[in-house]
């Protein structure tokens, strides 16, 4: 192509998700930006609206003032033994290398309001590494990266804009096809950043990939579709991880918010309807989904005690399941199973079992060692059920976030973040550790930008 007569931006972003970061990075490093957005309610309607704010950072300034020694090999570790040992190496080691640089960058030249949880580690990260900001609030997150976008002049943003296909003339990105009410258009450009998550909405395809977790609910955004995917694979890109997802164990009803998994951490446990525990609930909340599903499936109860509900209410999403009427108290666990509507006898012989191992160092039946301290005085219930949050499968990408072929050829010019990406948690639910939905979202994005603006 003549370079003289190029006209369109500089890059394309498709998802004002996570896929924000990758625009205003390269709007800073002065490229024009076009992002796409299906959904005009998309502040309050994608899952980085929906998230609880949480990104992993090894090495991070906030760390240091915290007393905190972290590295990237240590994160790797950390990923290697929660997903067995197969996890995207590539995609895990670039992640890892810019996480301190991505957390201080959405700090200082953002405007987040950046700090690191140290109040309890979440299950396989070694240290306190989750970066969070006030009220763990995702559509705060969102909105401040919204904000930013919206000021800087380099980038522009039009909803709603599906992108339906990409446009590649000599095996380089020359144009994107986009959909908008008035039609059909292709805009040209050098590079796409497909940033439109996975496919958790399209059931067929979590039917086929991820059965084990098909007859839970689905708590992501609805335009999670799986485009990323077909628009990278009709153009010979490859695909990793596809059976990979994050689930939760404690979707609290009814108001369909999260009763944080910060519960179990604090010394919290999860019963069926015959008062029975039914596993580690420490081993993670994205297992702990399926576990739940089969042992549980009309759905579970976490008991806390009133030194958990006061850890756990800097949560938003807490204070939703609180206002929602989800968290129910009484006097005496038996009082309580008879209101929740659990079996009485299985619940009180439960409690008074926790409450041994709770106050005994060693491990209980189901391999479960942390409970911090034992529960006191009243306890609650609140009524939860398993969900789909995301799919961790997506297209293969190099150390650049540029999508690859089967060879690991570059089509040049195409990226791939967040729920696009094939992600850092290997296959199936187990492998998912806190976070590992926002790095690669906001991470790669950050990546793929900066390579973008080397290259333009
Ligand atoms: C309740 C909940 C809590 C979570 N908490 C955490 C957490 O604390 N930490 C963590 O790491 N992860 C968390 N996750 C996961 C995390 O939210 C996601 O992994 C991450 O936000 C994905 O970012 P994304 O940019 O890929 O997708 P999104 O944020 O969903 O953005 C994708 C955007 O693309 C748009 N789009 C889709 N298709 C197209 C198209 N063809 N053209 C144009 N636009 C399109 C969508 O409308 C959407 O706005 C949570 C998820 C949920 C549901």
């Amino acid at each position: 192509m003549d370079e003289n007569v190029f006209e369109g931006p500089d890059l394309i972003v498709a998802g004002a998700g996570g896929g924000l970061a990758g625009a205003l990075r390269a709007a800073q490093a002065g490229l024009s930006v076009l992002v796409v957005e299906s959904n005009e309610r998309y502040r309050r309607g994608n899952n980085t609206s929906m998230s609880t704010a949480m990104i992993p950072a090894m090495g991070t300034r906030f760390q240091r003032n915290a007393g905190v020694t972290d590295t990237p090999d240590l994160f790797r570790s950390d990923v290697a033994n929660k997903t067995g040992g197969d996890y995207n190496e590539v995609a895990t080691t670039a992640l890892s290398a810019i996480s301190a640089e991505l957390v201080e960058w959405l700090a200082d030249s953002v405007g987040m309001d950046i700090s690191l949880v140290t109040d309890f580690v979440y299950p396989g990260h070694s240290v306190p590494r989750c970066h969070t900001i006030p009220g763990h609030s995702g559509a705060s997150m969102l909105n401040t990266l919204v904000n930013a976008v919206s000021a800087h002049e380099m980038i522009d943003v039009m909803t709603p804009a599906r992108l339906v296909d990409v446009v590649m003339t000599d095996g380089r990105v020359t144009g994107a096809v986009i959909e908008t009410p008035d039609g059909r258009e292709e805009i040209p450009t050098k590079a796409v950043l497909l940033a439109t998550n996975g496919y958790g909405a399209d059931a067929g395809m979590v039917t086929e990939h991820m059965p084990e977790i098909a007859a839970a609910l689905y708590h992501g955004s609805e335009h999670s579709r799986g485009d990323a995917l077909r628009i990278g694979t009709a153009l010979g890109a490859a695909s990793d991880y596809l059976d990979a997802y994050q689930g939760h164990a404690a979707l609290a009803m009814p108001s369909a918010s999260l009763a944080t998994w910060a519960t179990v951490m604090h010394g919290g446990f999860l019963v069926n309807r015959a008062g029975h525990r039914f596993g580690d609930e420490t081993s993670g909340y994205s297992e702990y989904a399926a576990i739940s599903s089969s042992h549980a499936s009309e759905g579970a109860w976490i008991i806390i005690d009133e030194r958990i509900y006061e850890a756990c209410s800097g949560f938003q999403d807490f204070q939703d399941v609180i206002a929602g009427g989800g968290v129910r108290w009484a006097d005496s666990p038996q009082q309580l199973a008879v209101d929740a509507g659990i079996d009485p006898d299985g619940f009180t012989r439960t409690v008074a079992e926790v409450a041994t191992f709770a106050a005994a160092a060693g491990s209980d039946q189901f391999g479960r060692t942390s409970w911090e301290t034992p529960l006191t005085g009243r306890l609650a219930a609140i009524f939860v059920k398993p969900a789909l949050f995301h799919t961790q499968g997506g297209l293969r990408i190099d150390e650049h976030a540029q999508v690859v072929h089967t060879d690991g050829t570059p089509l040049t010019g195409l990226y791939a973040s967040g729920g696009a990406a094939a992600g850092i948690s290997g296959h199936g639910a187990s492998g998912y550790l806190a976070g590992n939905g926002l790095l690669p979202a906001l991470g790669l994005a950050f990546i793929a930008a900066d390579h973008v603006a080397g290259r333009v």
